[in-house]
């Protein structure tokens, strides 16, 4: 198995990006950003827990994402890898993501991080606010925290990595095609590499 952490601050492209990893790639897109909002709009429990942190543009609980997360990987069978999108977002996160995939023998392969200036991200969101219908991306307080909450608490993810020379650093800005191509040429190298 190929196991992709795209990683990166708000804005930084991860979404974009992973439509069309997941087109070349085949693997299986997991966000959790996308996995809270469908909980929000189908007004479940976890939803409307999530909201209260999402609206405020903190990170939600730690235990509510990865439980979420667990239940997606084992739903997944069969399949050539998973694309992590938005998760981990905190060391803890990383560390039980590291136990659930050791259950399934199959580690993650590498963290591609995007690298973005943060004059560059604020901007990106606000444009998307207009018309993602995300009520995150339109309020600039809200966005500012985010991006505070990366800094504070998501930048030490790829630490943790790092740790075990997993992360390659990736710039993010350009074209989109630009930006696939470094991550494409970045991951085929490693897959012709990896050990089954
Ligand atoms: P962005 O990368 O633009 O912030 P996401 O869709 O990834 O967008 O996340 C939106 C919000 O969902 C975050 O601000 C946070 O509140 C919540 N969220 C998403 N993923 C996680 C996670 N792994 N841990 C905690 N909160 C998360």
């Amino acid at each position: 198995m190929f196991n992709l952490i795209l990683f990166g601050p708000p804005g930084s492209g991860k979404g974009t990006q992973s439509e069309k990893l997941i087109a070349r790639y085949g693997l299986k897109h997991l966000s959790t950003g996308d996995l809270l909002r469908s909980e929000i709009n189908a007004n479940t429990p976890l939803g409307i827990e999530a909201r209260k942190f999402m609206d405020k543009g903190q990170l939600v609980p730690d235990e509510v994402v990865i439980g979420m997360i667990s239940s997606a990987l084992d739903e997944n069978k069969n399949i050539p890898g998973f694309l992590f999108d938005g998760f981990p977002r905190t060391p803890a996160q990383a560390e039980a993501l590291d136990k659930l995939l050791d259950f399934k023998k199959a580690p993650v392969s590498v963290m591609l991080a995007l690298e973005v200036s943060e004059e560059e991200l604020v901007k990106r969101l606000i444009i998307r606010g207009e018309t993602s219908g995300r009520s995150d991306d339109t309020n600039e307080m809200v966005i500012r925290a985010r991006i505070a909450e990366y800094h504070n608490k998501t930048a030490a993810v790829a630490d943790y990595y790092r740790q075990f020379n997993k992360v390659v650093m990736i710039q993010g800005e350009g074209t989109v095609t630009e930006i696939f191509n470094r991550l494409a040429e970045e991951i085929d190298r490693r897959m012709a590499t990896q050990v089954q």
